[in-house]
């Protein structure tokens, strides 16, 4: 049947002092949806994020959460009611062991036992400093919980950024599997190759406004290319 809206930002216009970056964005995500966000840089992809999250209070718009008015609500608020920004993979704390880092966000030790089981690249490190792993391996670790729990919204600003190829398959693998565990996720990702295996639905963010949005098998890729050039 039809999926609800997880994630909708009505005529957002948003900015920083003196500079609006957003004139009127228009966004749906359903449960169960990835929707690659897609624009040159400065379109305001980020800034679209940071709005999505609760970091940045829009001048005019609105964010629902599964029909719910989030706008005037903080991250910290926003988090506890299933919107989770993934920052560039990390949010990981360097100084915990990995065991320690996954017991913050499932306390329940069957919960960490069943991400050992799906990623044993934590289970044979779990005494050791979460700091210690590379980048990759720490967007993992930030990400696999997750699963466990899956948030009603994922918001992901280039989770892939710096991070070597091999692994860079493996946090898109995950990024599915939490797509179908039901969360809806907003990606923001500049891997064309990426976007065209994973993405349900494309949007096209240029001048400040999402220019075109449609299901991902009626993106050509060459426009892919384009939208990073600024043409699109
Ligand atoms: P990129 O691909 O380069 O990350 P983007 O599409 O994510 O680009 P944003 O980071 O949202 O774009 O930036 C949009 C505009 O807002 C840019 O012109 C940028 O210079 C400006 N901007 C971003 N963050 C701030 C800030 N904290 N203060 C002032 N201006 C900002």
């Amino acid at each position: 049947g039809e999926r609800e809206a997880a994630l909708t930002l009505h005529d957002i216009h948003a900015g920083y002092d003196g500079a609006l970056v957003l004139h009127g964005v228009d966004l749906t995500i359903k449960s169960g949806e990835i929707l690659a966000l897609l624009g040159p840089n400065g379109a305001g992809k980020t800034t679209t994020c940071r709005v999505a999250a609760g970091l940045l209070t829009p001048r005019t718009g609105t964010v629902h959460l599964a029909g719910r008015d989030t706008t005037r609500e903080g991250p910290v608020r926003r988090s506890r009611a299933g919107i989770l920004l993934a920052p560039e993979g990390r949010g990981i704390f360097p100084a915990l062991t990995i065991d320690e880092n996954l017991a913050l966000y499932l306390g329940e030790r069957t919960d960490r036992d069943a991400v050992y089981d799906r990623f044993p690249v934590l289970a044979g490190r779990r005494t050791v400093p979460a700091g210690s792993l590379s980048g990759g391996e720490q967007q993992i670790l930030a990400l696999a919980p997750l699963l466990q729990r899956p948030p009603k919204v994922l918001v992901a600003d280039e989770p892939s950024l710096g991070l070597a190829p091999q692994v860079v398959d493996e946090v898109f693998r995950l990024l599915t599997e939490l797509r179908d565990a039901g969360t809806a996720l907003l990606l923001v990702e500049e891997k064309a190759a990426e976007i065209l295996g994973v993405a349900d639905t494309v949007a096209y963010l240029a001048q400040g406004r999402v220019s075109w949005c449609g299901p991902r098998a009626d993106v050509q890729a060459d426009r892919l290319t384009e939208a990073y050039l600024g043409m699109g």
